[in-house]
């Protein structure tokens, strides 16, 4: 049965703002390869100290990001990019080099395309640009949405590269290749034993092995259970 490995909330307020960094057992936290030089990348936010809510008010008296790094191998790692390729854009590999061109395109295109709308619309004041400028916006606003799809393009092309490939390797990608990530609200910030983090792996063994190592609880869970309000 899949094991869920309780962070508590003392770790996480540690590294927020940072990385928290789960390299413990050495193996594969996926599938238990031997060989595990890479880390699947997840963003995570820290929320504990519920305030009541209010116009203009911090919703938490602790609300941060964080960055959550925990082993895997090469083939797993390749296999997450199937599912979750934007989570890859700070990773010192190929693929994280990919999801930062990606990412940066999509900006550029929509602002490209964006400038082009407005200046389309109409809304701006006049100040005599419009008229045969007209097809220039219209121009501007094709190329911001050209570099949207040439991106998307880019993104499904390895993709489907990356799934032949390990298919052709026989790898069942029905299965998640990437860890069941939930981050609970902490109540109030005077309990550093609170869950602030939890993570939920099919390899059962590693996770209470990592438990184990780090002083951390684990239990038993059912992926996609009910985990109460975010
Ligand atoms: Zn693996």
């Amino acid at each position: 049965m899949p094991v869920k490995i309780l962070v508590p909330f003392k770790a996480v307020s540690e590294v927020a703002g940072s990385t928290l960094v789960i390299d413990h057992p050495s193996r594969c936290s996926i599938c238990g390869n031997e060989s595990a030089n890479y880390y699947e990348t997840h963003r995570l936010p820290l929320r504990a100290g519920r305030k009541r809510p209010g116009l203009y008010r911090a919703k938490y008296q602790i609300n941060k990001k964080y960055r959550l790094k925990i082993k895997v191998c090469e083939t797993c790692y390749l296999a997450g990019y199937l599912t979750d390729p934007d989570a890859f854009d700070y990773d010192p590999t190929p693929l994280g080099r990919l999801a930062r061109l990606i990412s940066t395109g999509y900006t550029i295109g929509a602002v490209i395309a964006a400038a082009g709308l407005l200046f389309l619309s109409g809304l701006l004041p006049d100040v005599g640009l419009s008229g045969e400028f007209e097809n220039y916006w219209k121009f501007l606003a094709g190329i911001g949405l050209l570099i949207i799809v040439c991106m998307w393009l880019l993104q499904k092309q390895r993709q489907n590269k990356i799934r032949t490939e390990l298919q052709a390797k026989g790898l069942n990608l029905q299965k998640p290749y990437r860890a069941d990530i939930f981050t609970p609200v902490v109540e109030t910030i005077d309990n550093p034993q609170a869950v602030a983090l939890t993570i939920g792996l099919a390899n059962d063994q590693w996770a209470q092995d990592c438990a184990k190592h780090f002083g951390w609880e684990s239990q038993p869970y059912e992926p996609g259970e009910k985990r109460g309000i975010e």
